[in-house]
């Protein structure tokens, strides 16, 4: 799966055009990696990568010294099989625009199948009209109407970051959180028994008057949907709650504040 991200993710350029200060091209290309995305191509920039550049891009420089020089927009964009421009002002020709979650969706959809492009234009003028026109959909980050222009690396971070966030909502998982053993329906049925049992035994709640109290401690629990070994751990504190078990261990370093602060109480709804 995450191969397959990976894949993905490969197939979609950023296109930086005109650039004119090295720094934004550092920067934009740390704003990438960080994102997983790992192609920079080049348009005519004013200014060539110099030491602002690396010092911005703070260790994405593989992308900077591979990033695709062009002379024009044409050249960049070819193979591609979707472009969108990311565009500071809402345009008075108009052109379909979509906002960033969903330039994400297309983008990726059709990176599957072959390369796409996402271009971004000059610090001071944005994209041309004529380039505007090269694009299939023009992106535009909602920020403040009366002041709606970004850097273009923060504009490369934002649509980036959306990226990254539809593949994984994509790829179905957290990409960060290993794969969890979750309880299964019946371990969790035989749990919620054995915990109406205990609050009965506790006397913490009266059977008849309990109905509501199950059914909030089941959305409780249900809510943190417990791994196998987490579920192990609270019926292991029930058992101990039971009298079953009481290793010696626990029961001599018992602090005396926490007793005081949580006295036993009956519940009743
Ligand atoms: N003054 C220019 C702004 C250029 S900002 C103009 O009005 O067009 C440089 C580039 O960053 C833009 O060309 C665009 O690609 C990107 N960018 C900045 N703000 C953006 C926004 N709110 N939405 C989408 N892209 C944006």
């Amino acid at each position: 799966m995450i191969d397959q991200l990976h894949q993905t993710l490969a197939k979609i350029r950023i296109v930086l055009v005109g650039t004119t200060h090295p720094g934004n091209i550092g920067a934009t290309a740390r704003a990438l990696k960080t994102m997983g995305l790992n192609r920079l191509e080049l348009v005519a920039p004013r200014c060539a990568p110099d030491a602002e550049t690396m010092a911005r891009a703070a260790g994405a420089d593989d992308l900077v010294e591979h990033a695709g020089m062009h002379q024009d927009l044409v050249s960049a964009l070819a193979g591609c099989r979707l472009v969108i421009g990311a565009s500071a002002r809402l345009r008075s020709l108009e052109w379909p625009t979509l906002e960033p979650p969903e330039c994400a969706v297309r983008l990726l959809a059709e990176a599957r199948v072959g390369d796409v492009a996402l271009v971004l234009g000059r610090e001071r003028s944005g994209l041309t009209n004529e380039e505007l026109a090269r694009c299939h959909y023009l992106v535009h980050i909602p920020a403040n109407p009366a002041f709606s222009s970004l850097n273009v690396a923060a504009a490369a971070q934002v649509l980036a970051y959306e990226i990254r966030q539809a593949a994984r909502r994509q790829a179905g998982e957290c990409l960060t959180d290993p794969p969890r053993d979750l309880a299964t329906a019946e371990e969790m049925e035989g749990f919620y028994v054995h915990l109406a049992a205990t609050l009965i035994e506790l006397d913490f709640s009266d059977p008849e008057q309990s109905r509501t109290l199950n059914r909030r401690l089941r959305r409780l629990f249900n809510r943190a949907r417990p791994d196998r070994v987490e579920l192990n751990i609270l019926r292991g504190i029930l058992s101990a709650a039971q009298g079953r078990k009481r290793p010696d261990r626990f029961t001599r370093r018992q602090s005396p504040t926490l007793v005081e602060q949580t006295p036993p109480q009956a519940y009743s709804d």
